[in-house]
């Protein structure tokens, strides 16, 4: 039962929320010379506008790496310490997300970043990098970077938790799509 069927007071929250990776709101988060929106995703914007909340979560890599990281594959960032950083994160989620159903609120989705070796939901950047990036070496490397059909380690770490709450993880549309920011929209809001 929510809380205005307990108390009959309401107020002007539209009680929907999605969760969103971190950079979906602050595009500053991500490694230098990925970004693809100034700051915040439109897909983020229409949905605030069409009344949903946004629950940002945690970026794990500023979090685990810094500011001043490279960008790195899913098998770099697949060690114990990373692991247990996305676990944690995704627990403190998790708890939010249980608090917000208990009290009646509906959680639409969780929206992450495809490519992303820890934000990715259906695919994650891949390739067997490690080492001195010396110049002519990180060429070669970089040019066999792959995609894995596995998602990041943090969307996996929250799926594990999120599918037992009926919460499902969808990828961001591109950011320059406009038909594709509408139709997730329209997904996640008419259901
Ligand atoms: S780790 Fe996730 S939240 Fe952080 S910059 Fe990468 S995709 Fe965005």
């Amino acid at each position: 039962m929510n809380i205005p069927e307990l108390t009959g007071v309401s107020d002007a929250r539209g009680r929907r929320i999605v969760l969103v990776s971190h950079c979906l709101l602050n595009a500053n988060s991500q490694v230098e010379g990925l970004a693809t929106w100034p700051a915040i995703h439109p897909v983020v914007l229409a949905l605030g506008a069409s009344g949903v909340g946004i629950m940002q979560l945690p970026c794990p890599e500023l979090l685990g790496c810094g500011m001043r990281r490279w960008g790195q594959t899913r098998e770099q960032l697949d060690f114990p310490g990373f692991r247990a950083l996305c676990d944690r994160l995704a627990d403190d989620a998790l708890a939010s997300v249980v608090e917000f159903q208990r009290c009646g609120y509906e959680v639409l989705a969780c929206i992450g970043i495809d490519g992303s070796p820890s934000c990715g939901v259906n695919h994650s950047a891949s390739g067997a990098w490690g080492g001195e990036p010396g110049p002519a070496a990180w060429a070669s490397a970089v040019s066999v970077v792959g995609s894995s059909p596995e998602p990041g380690l943090f969307m996996a770490a929250l799926r594990a938790r999120l599918d037992a709450v009926g919460v499902r993880l969808v990828p961001a549309p591109d950011a320059s799509n406009p038909d594709a920011v509408a139709a997730l929209v329209t997904d996640l809001t008419q259901r």
